[in-house]
C-alpha cells in the first residue's frame, strides 16, 4: 500500500496538496506535525499535515515530502477544525489561516528572503513599476521569497530588481535557516570546583589579596548567594560588583569561577511576588455571577452587560478562579493591546504565575514560548491574556473564555486575510471546544444585544458602579453659539478650561480626548484654495507639527511642511480641522504649569510605549491625558475626575451605518473614564449639535433608547444583525481596469440576488498606496443558504478569474465587515 499526507501549505491554495511518504514515515506522522515539502519549481515550503491516507491524487503525481520537522504534533486537529472553520466563513483559504495563526518562526523555509527594510521611509514615486510591485507585495506579506517575488513581477531573473530595492534601501535580505526559534539561555556563574570547603575559600581569598577587583567580585558572589544558594547570572554578579565582564572572564579562565547556561522562558514572572485574596463582590457582581453560572449550565454565550466601572473584571476573575481550579485553561480575549498592561497587572495579583500574555507586539521568540506552554497545557500558561490572535492557541483544554470590550470593532481583522471577527471566531471556538464564553461590555454591540433579546445568548446585569460612585454627569457644552460670540480659545469653551482647573487644583486628573491624531488634517492656501495630497492616495496630507512635516495616514509618505503655497506661491496657508497634537499644544500655552501627555498611534509605537504613558498617568505624573480612541477602551484610572470630548460631530458624522452606535459607545466608554474611585465624574462634550440624539441618549446613560432606534433602523435597510453583509473591493493600480471589473463583477452578482447588491462604489478614499479600490456590498437574508451563495460568488469569481482584460484585478472578501 502506498501512503500519502494531505498537507495545509501556509499559502492562498483552494485546497489541500498530497505528497507521498513511506511507510516509516506514514506511521510516525501526526496531524499536526510539521513537514518541509517541495512545491511549485524549487521552493520549500512549511506545511502542515492535516490527513494521513493511502488515495493516490489523481489530477498530479504526488511528490515526496522533504523532511519531517517535528517529533509531536503542533498544532491539535481541533485547531485545523477551526481554522476551517474560519477559512470557509471568511472567505479564504485555511493557509492563510494557518501563515497567520502561527508564530512566524515555525514558518521555515530554505531560501533566501526578502524583507521590507521598516527603518526607512519610501518615497513610492521614486519606484518603477516593477519596483513598485515587489515593495507593495512587502507591504501585505512581511517576507517573499526571490521566486515568490519573480512571480510577482513576472519575470526570471529577478536580481536585477532586488539589488535596485537594496541601494535603495527599501528592502532587507535574510538568510533562512531551518530552526529559528532560539531557546534563551542564560549565564550563570557559581565557585569552581576546586573551591569547595572552608580552607580552600580563604587560601583563595589570600592570594586575591593582591588582585582587590577580583577579589572584591568573589565576595559580591557570597552576598549575593546568600544563605539559600541561589544561582547567579554574569550579569547580576557585574552588576553588584560594579566589576567588568573582563574581569569575571580572567575568574572563569583561572576556572575559580565557572560558567553554566540554563535554558528559560523568555516570559517570566516574578514568583517571589505573593498573589493577593480575590475581592469580595458586592451583591450586583455576585448576582451577575449566578446569572452568568446558570446560563453557562445551559451552554449559552452569555453577556455580562454592565457599566462602566461597575466591577466586570472583579467577575471575571472569580470565573476565572473557577476554571483554574479544575484544572482547566482559560482565554482572556481584549481589543487593544494598550488594554493588556493593566489587565496583565490585575491578574498576576491573584493568579502570579499562572497568566500569560501573547500578542504581536511580543518578539517571534516570546510567542514560540507561550505557544509551546499552551501546547503542553503547562500551568504557566493556564491563563492567556490576549489580543485577538490568541484565539488560534494549541488549546486542549479550554474551559472559559471572555470576550472583554466585545463590542470594539478591532476585532475584525482588516487586513490581511484571515479577515476574521475575533468574537464571533471565539464563540465557534467554545462550541467546538465545548466551553464556556462571556462577553462582557458596558455597550453591547446591536449585534450581541439582539441575540439576547432573541434569548440565543444568556444575560447578566449590573447596573450600578462599583462602590455607588454615581455614573458621571454629562454636560453637553453647545460650541456654535461660542464660536459666533467668539468666546472659544482656540479648540477650548471657556467651560472645558475651568472644568479643567478646577479638577487640577483638586489634584484631580483630565482626560482629553479627540478623534484625530497629528497636528491638522488639512493645509489650506487661503488664496488659491489648494490643500497638498498624498500623490499615492486620494487624501490630503496631515500636518504633524512636531516633525514639521505632512503626512499621509494611509501610506508612509510624507514631506516637509511647506513655508509658501505649491499651486500659488503665496504664504497663506492655513490649517484646517485639528488633532491631539493640537490640543496638547494649545492646551498648554493655555496652561503653561499643566503635565500634560498625549497617547495616540505616533505616541505609543515601542513594545513599551504604552505601558510607559499609562503607568506615568497613574503614578501622577501627569495631569492631563490627551488621546484617540485608544484611551477610552477600557482603561481604570482612579483619580481621573474630568473626561472632555473636544468635538463629538466629527464621530456623529461619519458615513457609515454603524456611526451612530459607534458614536454612543466610543462616548459612553470615554465618559466611563470619569469618577471611577470615590467621586462622581464629570464629562463635557462639545458639539455643535447638542440636540443630536445619540448626544442626549449618551448623557441620560441611555442604552435601551439607542438600541431600538438602531436596530429599527439596521431592519428598515437590510443592515446587520437582521441581514448579513459582505463586501468584496477590486483592487488595481489602472482606474480604468477597477471600474470594468467592479462593474462587471456587480452585474454577474445581480442575476441572482437582484437589488440586495449595491454598487460598485468608490470608498471615502479611493485611492491608498497607488492602487484604486471599488467595493460592491450585497446584503444576504438570515434565511439565505449562506454556504451556497458563497460557492455561487466564487463561481462569479472563476469566470471572473478567465477574462483577460481583468488579470491582475485583487478580489477582496469581507464578511461581516465592519
Ligand atoms: P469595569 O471592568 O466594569 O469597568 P472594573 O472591574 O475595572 O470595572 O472595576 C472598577 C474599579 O472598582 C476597579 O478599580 C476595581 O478594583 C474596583 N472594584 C470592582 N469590584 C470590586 C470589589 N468587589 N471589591 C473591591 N473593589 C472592586
Ligand atoms: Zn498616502
Amino acid at each position: 500500500m502506498q501512503h500519502f499526507i494531505n498537507v495545509i501549505l501556509p499559502i492562498p491554495l483552494e485546497k489541500l496538496f498530497t505528497y507521498s511518504v513511506t511507510r516509516a514515515e506514514a506511521n510516525f506522522l501526526k496531524v499536526g506535525m510539521r513537514v518541509a515539502v517541495p512545491f511549485g519549481k524549487s521552493k520549500i515550503h512549511t506545511a502542515l499535515v492535516a490527513e494521513i491516507h493511502g488515495t493516490a491524487p489523481t489530477l498530479y503525481e504526488a511528490k515526496d515530502i522533504h523532511q519531517i520537522l517535528d517529533d509531536e504534533p503542533i498544532v491539535t486537529e481541533l485547531q485545523i477544525k477551526h481554522w476551517s472553520w474560519v477559512a470557509k466563513y471568511y472567505m479564504c483559504s485555511i493557509g492563510e489561516v494557518f501563515r497567520s495563526a502561527v508564530p512566524g518562526a515555525f514558518l521555515l523555509e530554505s531560501e533566501t528572503l526578502i524583507l521590507k527594510n521598516s527603518e526607512t521611509t519610501v518615497d513610492e514615486n521614486t519606484l518603477t513599476d516593477e519596483e513598485f510591485l515587489v515593495f507593495e507585495a512587502l507591504e501585505r506579506q512581511s517576507m517573499l521569497k526571490v521566486q515568490e517575488i519573480a512571480a510577482i513581477v513576472d519575470k526570471k531573473n529577478v536580481l536585477p530588481i532586488l539589488k535596485r530595492l537594496l541601494d535603495k534601501n527599501v528592502i532587507l535580505t535574510k538568510e533562512e535557516v531551518y530552526q529559528q526559534y532560539k531557546p534563551k539561555l542564560v549565564r550563570y556563574v557559581k565557585l569552581g570546583p576546586k573551591y569547595q570547603t572552608e580552607e580552600e575559600l580563604s587560601a583563595l581569598l589570600d592570594s586575591l589579596s593582591r588582585a582587590p577587583k577580583q577579589s572584591n567580585v568573589i565576595l559580591s558572589l557570597f552576598q549575593l548567594q546568600g544563605t539559600n544558594h541561589k544561582k547567579i547570572t554574569v550579569k547580576e554578579l557585574e552588576e553588584k560588583s560594579k566589576s567588568s565582564v573582563a574581569i569575571i572572564k580572567a575568574l572563569i579562565d583561572k576556572e575559580i569561577l565557572e560558567e553554566f547556561f540554563v535554558r528559560t522562558d523568555r516570559v517570566v514572572f516574578d514568583s517571589t511576588k505573593k498573589t493577593k485574596q480575590l475581592k469580595e463582590l458586592n451583591q450586583y457582581q455576585a448576582n451577575a455571577l449566578q446569572a452568568i453560572k446558570s446560563s453557562f449550565k445551559e451552554n449559552k454565550v452569555t453577556l455580562l452587560h454592565g457599566v462602566t466601572s461597575s466591577g466586570k473584571t472583579e467577575v471575571y476573575v472569580q470565573l476565572i478562579a473557577d476554571y483554574l481550579a479544575k484544572g482547566q485553561q482559560a482565554l482572556y480575549l481584549l481589543p487593544e493591546i494598550a488594554l493588556t498592561t493593566q489587565l496583565i497587572a490585575r491578574l498576576q495579583n491573584y493568579f502570579g504565575e499562572y497568566v500569560a500574555v501573547f500578542h504581536s507586539k511580543y518578539t517571534v521568540n516570546e510567542r514560540v514560548e507561550v505557544w509551546n506552554n499552551v501546547l503542553a497545557n503547562k500551568s504557566k500558561a493556564q491563563i492567556v491574556i490576549g489580543a485577538r490572535s490568541a484565539l488560534f492557541l494549541p488549546f486542549s483544554n479550554l474551559g472559559l473564555i471572555i470576550v472583554d470590550e466585545e463590542h470594539e470593532a478591532s476585532f475584525k481583522q482588516y487586513d490581511p486575510a484571515p479577515r476574521y471577527h475575533a468574537r464571533d471566531s471565539a464563540i465557534v471556538l467554545a462550541n467546538f471546544s465545548n466551553c464556556n464564553i462571556l462577553l462582557g461590555s458596558a455597550t453591547p454591540s446591536i449585534e450581541t444585544y439582539y441575540n439576547v433579546k432573541q434569548k440565543k445568548y444568556g444575560y447578566a446585569q449590573i447596573t450600578r458602579r462599583y462602590g455607588n460612585v454615581l455614573m458621571p454627569e454629562v454636560e453637553l457644552v453647545d460650541i456654535k453659539e461660542l464660536t459666533r460670540k467668539k468666546r472659544m480659545k482656540g479648540h477650548f469653551s471657556e467651560r472645558l478650561l475651568r472644568g479643567i482647573t478646577e479638577a487640577v487644583q483638586e489634584k484631580e486628573q483630565v482626560i482629553l480626548f479627540q478623534n484625530r491624531r497629528g497636528y491638522a488634517p488639512i493645509v489650506e492656501c487661503t488664496t488659491c484654495g489648494h490643500s497638498p495630497q498624498c500623490p499615492n492616495c486620494d487624501v490630503s496630507l496631515t500636518y504633524h507639527q512636531y516633525k514639521k512635516q505632512m503626512r499621509c495616514h494611509y501610506c508612509s509618505y510624507h514631506m516637509a511642511l511647506q513655508k509658501s503655497c505649491l499651486a500659488c506661491g503665496m504664504s497663506t496657508l492655513n490649517t484646517k480641522g485639528f488633532g491631539t497634537e493640537q490640543v496638547e499644544q494649545e492646551l498648554q500655552e493655555l496652561m503653561p504649569n499643566l503635565r500634560i501627555g498625549r497617547m495616540d498611534l505616533d505616541t505609543t509605537r515601542g513594545k513599551h510605549a504604552y505601558e510607559k504613558i499609562i503607568t506615568s498617568f497613574e503614578k501622577h505624573e501627569l495631569d492631563v491625558l490627551v488621546g484617540t480612541q485608544m484611551l477610552t477602551k477600557g482603561l481604570d484610572f482612579g483619580n481621573v475626575s474630568l473626561v472632555g470630548i473636544m468635538n463629538a460631530d466629527n464621530l456623529l458624522n461619519f458615513p457609515d451605518f454603524r456611526a451612530h452606535e459607534r458614536s454612543y459607545q466610543l462616548l459612553a466608554q470615554v465618559s466611563g473614564r470619569a469618577g471611577r474611585a470615590q467621586k462622581r465624574g464629570k464629562v463635557l462634550i462639545q458639539t455643535y449639535n447638542p440636540y443630536h440624539q445619540i448626544l442626549q441618549q449618551v448623557s441620560t446613560n441611555d442604552y435601551e433608547a439607542m438600541y431600538t432606534d438602531q436596530i429599527n433602523e439596521r431592519r428598515l435597510f437590510k443592515y446587520p444583525p437582521l441581514h448579513r453583509i459582505l463586501k468584496i473591493t477590486f483592487k488595481h493600480r489602472d482606474y480604468g481596469k477597477v471600474e470594468d471589473a467592479s462593474a462587471w463583477f456587480a452585474k454577474s452578482l445581480r442575476v441572482a440576488f437582484k437589488d440586495d447588491v449595491l454598487g460598485p462604489e468608490f470608498p471615502a478614499v479611493a485611492r491608498i498606496r497607488n492602487l484604486y479600490l471599488k467595493n460592491v456590498v450585497l446584503k444576504i437574508k438570515k434565511e439565505q443558504p449562506l454556504g451556497k451563495t458563497k460557492d455561487y460568488i466564487k463561481k462569479i469569481e472563476k469566470s471572473f478569474n478567465a477574462i483577460g482584460q481583468f488579470k491582475g484585478v485583487r478580489v477582496i472578501y469581507n464578511v461581516d465587515y465592519i
